[in-house]
């Protein structure tokens, strides 16, 4: 059976952000490539990370900060809550998206601790087209997005937010 896509697009991976991050196509769109971008930092791709970064926003240490965050963070479930042009006839793009996360740790802590360690990053991302290719420039970092009470938790848990993260 094909694997589920991890942006949540429900597309199989290979159907979806796989290509991009094989470098077999490009992504279309401002919002393929921030979903492809969250899936390549669950499956490793730390190349294609940095390589769809806006070469003028590419800084000291960056690699060393992308493998950092790859080795170190578990990503449970991407939520995309708005787009600003970014279709294929744009040159910049706005995608904001609320995206779960926890620290990876051995398996052994997993049940060593009450607190479940999940946590939320939002982010209001700038993307722009260079040549036809699309590239993130960076992002802002907003409030925690809280879905309605009786709305599917922004964890992934498949609760109600109110019996989840509310
Ligand atoms: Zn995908
Ligand atoms: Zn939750």
């Amino acid at each position: 059976m094909d694997r589920q896509c991890p942006c949540g697009s429900g597309a199989a991976f290979a159907a979806c952000c796989q290509p991009y991050i094989n470098g077999t196509a490009h992504a279309p769109t401002a919002e393929a490539l921030m979903r492809s971008r969250y899936t390549a930092f669950g499956e490793g791709a730390a190349d294609y990370l940095y390589d769809t970064r806006d070469p003028n926003a590419h800084y000291r240490d960056e690699r060393a900060e992308i493998l950092q965050s790859i080795n170190g963070t578990e990503w449970l479930k991407l939520t995309i809550l708005a787009t600003q042009k970014g279709g294929a006839k744009d040159d910049e793009g706005v995608v904001e998206f609320a995206a779960a996360f926890r620290p990876k740790r051995p398996k052994f802590m997993a049940t060593a601790t009450p607190d479940d360690g999940i946590k939320q990053m939002r982010e209001r991302s700038f993307f722009i087209r260079d040549e036809g290719r699309w590239f993130y420039i960076d992002g802002d970092q907003l409030d925690p997005y809280r879905p309605k009470p009786n709305e599917p938790c922004w964890c992934g848990s498949g609760k109600k937010t109110k019996k989840c993260h509310g």
